[in-house]
């Protein structure tokens, strides 16, 4: 079987570069291989009643399948250079911004065109951060909501699958370099292609580094971020959420000058885990339709830990910091922020009377069994300086839950065209490790796509 291009992964990259490509030529002859299910068939076994908690599926629902690690997600495509990634490092900062331009215009005529974009341009809260030391990053933001995300994704879908051959529960085990291209090796199976994208995300990290191993690809790995999952009443942070939904703040501690930032915050939203390889971490999303919003905001707070060498397994402590408070709470760890400061745990009792009620049933315990004491120390610095732009940030009740840990893929050695040394075979999305998010991965597969149809 020989294809013109073979796309492996099918999220956010592997579906930009998919569109893309189909776009400028409809007569390439294009698959996709993807571990996991298509969209409707994705789902997670925990439902509260039978299944509790992660029961390990060999192929996570929430991770893999069309859609990608974004396919539940809170649907936020941020449209910057600030964070979320490094790919206008690869190809111009201007390049980069169009191109989230692009997919945000995208996901407006498949069904996100009623949604909001949000920016922090001439807000007022730029002076009030700066004022009590925190920084406000500029973006804009276009909030789609687990909901309205689905349907995006489900238009794509319709409107590929007769143009593209999708292979679903197809993970590809191995690349070959092969006659004027590439073998690529799934369920045994060999198929031809002239051009190979790879976008496998972070799920598909660890069969990136034996790539890179097999086809001698160089990389590099020295970052994860630490640290908590805050959940507060939703008033505590609405001046801030309705006018900017998402406010990415940094603040640089007095003790040890570490940076800690405020990521991925759901207004309104709930409180999730996430399996990553296994180890139960937690995350959050919210929606967009008013009936499914409940009455807290969750963000997590995160300390950026760079390793020099000879470490080089920042990911690898970041796990082992992960399964530490699986082990103790056998998934995740939540805790009454007043608890943590008078260096208690948190029991049930204590949870049940807490004002603050949880989203997410998970393990009341004590954070500072768990992290190093140089991230925990940050994380309160943090908490009691949000509390100046959000009084109520320092309650008592403010839950905090752990670990979240935002894990770096190694970065691959690719160019400007986000090609690796290989001619033809491109390595984008999270799993090149220069990506972090919906927009800069949709973006990358949107690049590729124009360089390899020209
Ligand atoms: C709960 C959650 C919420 C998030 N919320 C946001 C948000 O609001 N905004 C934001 O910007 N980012 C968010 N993110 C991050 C965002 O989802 C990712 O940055 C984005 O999905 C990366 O896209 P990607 O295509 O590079 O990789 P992925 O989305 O991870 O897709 C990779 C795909 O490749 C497949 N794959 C892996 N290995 C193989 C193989 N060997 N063979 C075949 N297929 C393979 C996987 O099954 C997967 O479907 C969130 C992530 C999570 C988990």
């Amino acid at each position: 079987m020989k294809y013109d291009v073979i796309i492996i992964g099918a999220g956010p990259g592997g579906i930009f570069s998919a569109y893309e490509l189909i776009r400028r030529n409809e007569k390439l002859k294009i698959a996709v291989f993807e571990s996991g299910y298509p969209l409707e068939k994705r789902r997670c076994p925990i439902d509260g009643k039978k299944v509790k908690s992660c029961i390990k599926c060999p192929v996570c629902a929430i991770m893999s399948g069309f859609g990608g690690a974004g396919a539940f997600s809170d649907g936020k495509y941020n449209i910057t250079n600030d964070f979320g990634g490094t790919l206008y490092e690869h190809i111009g900062r201007e390049e980069a911004l169009g191109l989230m331009r692009y997919v945000d215009e995208i996901n407006r005529t498949h069904g996100g065109g009623d949604t909001k974009m949000y920016s922090t341009a001439g807000t007022q809260f730029k002076k009030v951060c700066l004022q009590n030391k925190l920084k406000l990053l500029d973006a804009s933001v276009r909030h789609l909501g687990t909901d309205i995300n689905y349907i995006v994704l489900e238009k794509l879908y319709e409107e590929l699958k007769d143009k593209i051959e999708f292979h679903f529960q197809s993970s590809v085990e191995e690349i070959r370099a092969a006659d004027q291209g590439y073998r690529v090796i799934s369920g045994g199976q060999g198929y031809e292609c002239g051009k190979c994208i790879i976008s496998v995300g972070r799920s598909g990290s660890k069969w990136m580094e034996t790539v890179c191993k097999s086809l001698g690809i160089e990389t590099k790995s020295n970052r994860v971020d630490i640290g908590v999952r805050v959940e507060l009443p939703a008033v505590v942070f609405s001046h801030l959420t309705d006018e900017l939904y998402e406010s990415k703040i940094v603040y640089r501690t007095e003790k040890f000058e570490d940076n800690v930032r405020t990521f991925c915050m759901n207004p309104y939203g709930i409180v999730v885990n996430e399996n990553t390889n296994g180890i139960i971490t937690v995350n959050g999303h919210s929606y967009e339709g008013e009936d499914k919003r409940t009455e807290n905001t969750n963000f997590a707070l995160l300390v950026a830990k760079h390793f020099s060498e000879p470490f080089k397994d920042s990911n690898g402590y970041g796990e082992s910091i992960a399964r530490l408070s699986n082990m103790l709470g056998g998934g995740v760890i939540v805790q009454r922020f007043g608890d943590l400061v008078r260096g208690r745990r948190t029991n049930e009792k204590r949870l049940e009377e807490s004002t603050v009620v949880p989203t997410l049933a998970a393990t009341p315990g004590d954070l500072s069994l768990v992290l190093p004491k140089r991230i925990l120390d940050g994380i309160i610095e943090m908490v009691y300086a949000l509390d100046k732009i959000a009084p109520g940030t320092a309650n008592d009740d403010t839950l905090l839950y752990g670990v979240e840990v935002k894990f770096y893929n190694m970065e691959v050695e690719i160019d400007e065209n986000l090609e690796s040394r290989y001619q033809g075979l491109y390595i984008i999305g999270d799993g090149s490790g220069v990506t972090h998010s919906l927009s800069h991965a949709s973006a990358s597969g949107v690049y590729v796509a124009r360089r390899i149809t020209g």
